[in-house]
């Protein structure tokens, strides 16, 4: 199993942690549907804990300020 971490790019609020290999997922803050292929992919491990802490670097950056901007 790889999970991979992505960022929600509706409300770019929310990063959250996918299984690897998945088309898509629902952003559990804000309930877009997302199409995994359509993503940046932040991070890919096999190794959850190691994904819940890129995750949390992501949510820390954000909290400083957008990371990802519209195109
Ligand atoms: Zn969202």
């Amino acid at each position: 199993m790889q999970y991979s971490v992505i960022v929600c790019p509706k409300c770019k609020e929310h990063a959250q942690i996918i299984e690897s290999g998945i088309k898509s997922t629902v952003c559990q803050r804000c309930g877009s549907r997302l199409d995994v292929r359509k993503l940046k992919i932040w991070h890919t491990t096999p190794n959850l804990s190691d994904a819940v802490s890129v995750r949390t670097e992501i949510l820390m950056e954000m909290d400083q300020g957008p990371i990802i901007s519209d195109q």
